[in-house]
């Protein structure tokens, strides 16, 4: 499993942030890995009872969200509060294994 530095935004839902690009991904919203996506996880809307997926593209290296806002912009408020690059610009993160 991996986690990431810290990441504290809602404390409820697993996912918190402290600084703009460390993040600690809890045990109860990350997700496995998949062909192409890895560093997954899950977040909760704020104006519906939506969940969307940030994950972090394998072999780009740029990070995607499954709201329509980057679907269809490549932009969006989540990556964007995660302070996290739009527009699949390519952006590590701290990362440690646990
Ligand atoms: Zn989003």
């Amino acid at each position: 499993m991996w986690y990431f530095d810290i990441l504290v935004m809602d404390s409820r839902r697993g996912i918190q942030m402290t600084t703009a690009v460390e993040l600690h991904i809890e045990q109860s919203v990350a997700m496995p890995d998949n062909r192409y996506w890895t560093n997954r996880f899950e977040i909760y809307s704020e104006t519906s009872d939506r969940v969307y997926v940030i994950s972090q593209n394998i072999l780009k290296r740029y990070w995607g969200c499954s709201c329509p806002g980057w679907r269809t912009r490549r932009k969006c408020k989540h990556l964007e509060a995660l302070g996290l690059a739009p527009f699949e610009q390519p952006q590590e993160i701290e990362a440690h294994h646990d």
